[in-house]
């Protein structure tokens, strides 16, 4: 019995480990924060945010680490001189149950290794969803990651037990994944989407018919209600910044994405990473953080703020600046555009200004109809001044105006380059 609950225990370290890597379920990374007790990681526990911004904590793992593709970024490849070892459907279900009575976690992100035929590994995923809910009694957040290769019956019955499903894009063109993971195709990555897709339309439009029956008669099952998300690895390959935000819009407008999550690559052998280099991968010194936050600010602009790809960035300009915010840096390059008159401009027009949010343009709307407003006023209702004292003028008066971008530009730009202290909300 001791021998069984210790071998739980590695094997939790070992799978948990496995899967902290994929940023689909928006991991936190909750390392680093020395050692001793109340550590979660090791237990694979991770946070996530919620679609309203709410932080959630995750059992994140693997259910085997064992893998017949060789995708050069991933510790779990083929070629890869790693322990291997699956857990079995109980086990988990325990190990889920258990975690949540105890409060340690809300919910469960499963993913796995393709160890035999991509349907049998499906299956495992899909049978442990299905016992947690009809067995075992709970009644938490469940995210299935769609194996690549699953046939379309599978990835309809993942999404009755599921409230999210992901299929991992990896990477932005087919040539990428030819190089990197030889084993994956996009055709068949954005066909597992797709199918999402649809059976979410299906099952809402059967849902929209079913109002109309008496009450009681019948009901439709409920598919995935937290949608569909994926994850991109940003600087393993070549394509720029404009390539994947490109990507990124198509992927929102055809399937209904909820997210495309990126993640920095991290180079193989770097402390705590783990896996030894393979000659495929590009040799950079370190993840690419920084671009990756601006691809999730840029990502901001075509979710929130009804940006297209094309004007975030274009041939001339593929990669976003460094240094500057991407809605900043979108206004700059307008200034023809701007100054905008706070007091009369509509709501689309009031997204594009840096320093005003969705929340603070729905707030400044609602005040203008009783009120004039002023600078102060702005302030309160969470305008950032700082951002957009450049861009607006009040009743005809500006804060600030200086004539020449570049002023601008500087007074704006993160001094260090990184921009990681901006939030990611409001820019
Ligand atoms: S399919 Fe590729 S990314 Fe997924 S576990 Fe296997 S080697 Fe890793």
């Amino acid at each position: 019995m001791y021998s069984n609950i210790m071998d739980l225990g590695e094997k939790i370290a070992l799978l948990a480990g496995a899967a902290k890597y994929d940023a689909s379920c928006a991991s936190s990374g909750s390392s680093g924060r020395g050692t001793g007790f109340g550590l979660a990681e090791p237990a694979g526990i991770c946070h996530s945010w919620t679609e309203d911004g709410r932080c959630v904590s995750l059992l994140k793992v693997l259910y085997s680490n064992s893998c017949r593709f060789d995708c050069a970024y991933c510790v779990n490849r083929a070629s890869a001189d790693t322990r291997r070892t699956s857990f079995t459907v109980d086990e988990l279900v325990e190990l889920t149950c258990q975690f949540y009575r105890r409060n340690y976690i809300e919910g469960l992100f499963l993913s796995s290794g393709i160890f035999a035929d991509p349907d049998i590994v499906m299956e495992k995923l899909i049978e442990t969803a299905k016992k947690l809910r009809t067995e075992a009694g709970y009644g938490g957040y469940i995210h299935l990651k769609i194996i690549p290769g699953t046939g379309e019956k599978l990835i309809r019955r993942a999404g009755l037990w599921a409230d999210r499903l992901s299929a991992n894009i990896e990477l932005p063109t087919d040539r990428s994944l030819q190089a990197l993971a030889p084993q994956k195709s996009g055709k068949v990555i954005l066909g597992a989407m797709e199918e999402v897709a649809e059976t979410e339309a299906q099952f809402e439009k059967d849902r929209r018919q079913i109002r109309f029956l008496p009450q009681g008669k019948t009901s439709v099952p409920v598919f995935a209600p937290a949608g569909q998300s994926t994850q991109l690895i940003v600087g393993a390959s070549e394509e720029d910044d404009r390539q994947i935000i490109s990507l990124s819009g198509a992927l929102y407008r055809k399937f209904s994405l909820r997210r495309v999550y990126y993640s920095a690559f991290i180079p193989p052998g770097l402390p705590g990473r783990g896996g030894i280099p393979d000659p495929r991968l590009p040799d950079i010194p370190g993840p690419p953080l920084v671009r990756e936050h601006r691809l999730y600010q840029a990502d901001w602009l075509l979710r929130f703020y009804h940006f297209r790809p094309e004007e975030i960035l274009d041939q001339s300009a593929p990669f976003l600046d460094p240094h500057l915010d991407p809605k900043t840096a979108w206004a700059l390059k307008n200034l023809g555009q701007f100054p905008l008159e706070i007091n009369t401009v509509d709501y689309e027009a009031l997204l594009r200004v840096p320093g005003i949010g969705a929340k603070s343009a729905r707030r400044i709307l609602e005040v203008r109809r009783s009120r004039t407003l002023s600078f102060d006023s702005l302030r309160r209702l969470g305008v950032v001044l700082k951002r957009a004292k450049y861009f607006i003028t009040l009743s005809g008066s500006s804060m600030d105006r200086p004539d020449d971008p570049r002023r601008i530009r500087r007074f704006l730009s993160d001094s260090d380059g990184a921009g990681l202290q901006l939030p990611l909300f409001e820019f």
